[in-house]
């Protein structure tokens, strides 16, 4: 499946990824694969499809849908779900473009949908 030159092509790898060295993740609600670092997170104030969703810099373990122009919130947007490459389960989007200028800082990054997800904190518990 070829990315469009276009858009900013994150990799996508065809192994699901289960460890990531310790750190905070947010891994699939379904199937436990890591969908992103907590690290990577920009904003926890957005709205999802389906509720609160979460925009993050980057997100592993998924595949993209097709590419569509929809009308959000926020105005029309070019757009792709991501789904989780362990379990095909959708759980987000990733902005491609931004009609709105003031929307723009939301190009190249994901909308994960807070539901989808589980927060894993692999923290140490000594305090
Ligand atoms: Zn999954």
């Amino acid at each position: 499946m070829a990315q469009s030159s276009l858009s900013p092509s994150p990799d996508t790898k065809s192994q699901v990824t289960l460890a990531y060295d310790n750190q905070p993740v947010y891994i699939c609600s379904k199937c436990s694969a890591i969908i992103a670092l907590q690290d990577e997170t920009v904003s926890k104030a957005f709205s999802g499809r389906d509720g609160r969703g979460y925009l993050m810099h980057s997100a592993t373990n998924i595949k993209f849908g097709r590419r569509e122009d929809r009308a959000l919130l926020t105005g029309v947007h070019t757009v792709a779900d991501v789904f989780c490459l362990g379990c095909n389960e959708r759980v987000g989007w990733f902005y491609h473009k931004a009609a709105d200028y003031s929307q723009k800082y939301k190009e190249g990054k994901y909308l994960l949908e807070r539901e989808r997800l589980v927060k894993e904190n692999n923290w140490s518990l000594d305090e």
